[in-house]
């Protein structure tokens, strides 16, 4: 495999990414409706379905940096309706109902977000191809057929998830070992900066302000404090995700953990033929260590991985975004999976922070005292979620009574994550033992029992 030595070190996305529309910052003082903090997915959504409710609301969106800078702008493109707690774990703390709703809502999300984008010519490559979870072990797929059978106890069709039996998963896509896979229909792809720049243009179109290079110190009753002035509102909303550790609000509610990805050049057809990625479904393992990937339209394998380290103090810095040791291994996964791949260029790689919540559970909440609401806690599953959780918190804004509303996620309050240095050291510990789990397994063929009990009680 070639190393990474010349990539270029930002997201892929960005060389595709024509209309990149440009706002200049915050006056020193300024009065709106409504001020949204965070020019990600969450915030855009939000200020596109409040826009279209109510044409007259004077909002504004406060960017630290640039529209798509966070995550939105730089993720893997997996469109995907399963939220980061699966149908059964939901089940088993809000009851059947309330779960299924959750995921009905989910997965119909995609279509919404697809009906939005044909409406709004917003043109970020969607194509809705599925995905595929292969396991790489028979262990995995032990684990696999497990989880497949609690969701559909809890409620899911086959129509949402099945089983492919290893001899049929080349059908989908052709990986070097498996031993079966998991595929649902519910995800699609896209180009996540086209999409976040097309949601700003689509926004900004309507009415709504966007303020860049804004970074928010603040927010107190409807005061926004940034680095050159205020903006009072009559109601604020926080959309920071991976960066909200220096918000008062939402200190210790998050942790930062990295994601990592790299993006090979175009496939000849030679390569593309021998992977056969038929229907471009996202692919992932069964692995402890969560890897993902997509084929882009114009032939580039575009991966990503977890177990980059966790900085102390949930420290976000932007030369966090590259660390060779996980890039390295994002790159021997694409050859682990995909051997024809193996010689292909890698032309970028980046990474950047999304948002964990002690108990992996996202929020939308209200406070209409403090004339404050916030939104976020997506872990590595934002990208629809975010259109899901605006739709709620716009429904919850204007006081509406809507299947949203009863979502288990609306005022849902995470427990705090432990002080430092508890912090730094469970969530490393997390980290180095998903991956010496998958390590073990692969050279054994079995699981280390003390660590996969040690790992299940950190969680
Ligand atoms: C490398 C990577 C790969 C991922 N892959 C996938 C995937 O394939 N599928 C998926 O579903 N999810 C994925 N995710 C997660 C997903 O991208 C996020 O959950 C989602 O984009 C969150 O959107 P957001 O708008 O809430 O946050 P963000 O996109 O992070 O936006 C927050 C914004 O707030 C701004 N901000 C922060 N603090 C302040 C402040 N104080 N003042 C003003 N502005 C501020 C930031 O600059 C940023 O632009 C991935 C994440 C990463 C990092």
């Amino acid at each position: 495999m070639n190393g990474y030595a010349d990539a270029s070190t930002y997201p892929v996305w960005h060389d595709s990414a024509t209309q990149v529309p440009s706002f200049g910052p915050a006056p020193a003082h300024a009065e709106v409706d409504v001020a949204i903090v965070g020019g990600g997915l969450s915030g855009l959504w939000a200020a596109f379905y409040l826009s279209a409710a109510q044409p007259t609301l004077r909002i504004a969106i406060l960017e630290a940096r640039h529209v798509g800078f966070g995550a939105s702008g730089r993720n893997g493109g997996w469109c995907s309706g399963f939220l980061p707690l699966s149908l059964s774990e939901l089940a088993a703390t809000h009851g059947r109902d309330t779960a299924l709703l959750a995921y009905h809502e989910s997965f119909a999300t995609l279509s919404e977000i697809e009906q939005v984008l044909r409406r709004e010519s917003i043109e970020c490559g969607w194509h809705q191809g599925g995905t595929v979870q292969s396991a790489t072990t028979s262990l995995q797929a032990q684990r696999l057929q497990n989880y497949l059978a609690q969701q559909q106890a809890a409620g899911l069709s086959l129509d949402d998830m099945q089983w492919i039996p290893s001899s049929e998963v080349s059908k989908h896509i052709s990986v070097a070992k498996t031993f079966g896979a998991v595929y649902s229909p519910h995800c699609a792809t896209v180009n996540p900066f086209q999409l976040v720049n097309g949601l700003a243009r689509v926004v900004h179109q309507r009415g709504v302000t966007i303020w860049q290079d804004t970074a928010v110190q603040a927010i107190d009753d409807g005061v926004v404090s940034h680095a050159h002035g205020r903006v009072i509102a009559k109601h604020v909303v926080q959309a920071t995700e991976g960066y909200s550790h220096s918000i008062a609000q939402t200190k210790r509610r998050i942790v930062p953990l990295y994601s990592l990805m790299v993006a090979t050049e175009p496939l000849d057809q030679a390569t593309l033929q021998s992977i056969g990625w038929h229907n471009r479904a996202t692919f992932n393992d069964g692995g402890q260590m969560v890897i993902y990937a997509q084929l882009t339209p114009d032939g580039r394998i575009a991966f990503g991985g977890r177990g980059a380290p966790y900085h102390f103090a949930s420290r976000v810095r932007e030369r966090f975004d590259l660390d060779d040791d996980t890039h390295r291994r994002i790159v021997a996964a694409i050859a682990q999976h995909f051997p024809a791949a193996a010689h292909a260029r890698i032309t970028h790689r980046w990474g950047g922070p999304l948002a964990v919540p002690r108990d992996w559970t996202p929020t939308v909440t209200i406070d209409r005292v403090r004339k404050y609401s916030r939104l976020g806690g997506y872990v590595g599953d934002g990208v629809a979620a975010t259109n899901l959780f605006a739709r709620t918190l716009v429904d919850l804004l204007l006081e509406r009574q809507t299947s949203l509303t009863q979502l288990p996620f609306v005022n849902h309050r995470s427990p705090r994550w432990e002080p430092e240095p508890l912090r730094f050291l469970g969530v490393n510990s997390l980290i180095a033992l998903s991956e010496s789990i998958d390590n073990y397994e692969a050279t054994h063929g079995k699981a280390p029992r003390m660590r996969t009990k040690i790992f299940e009680a950190l969680l």
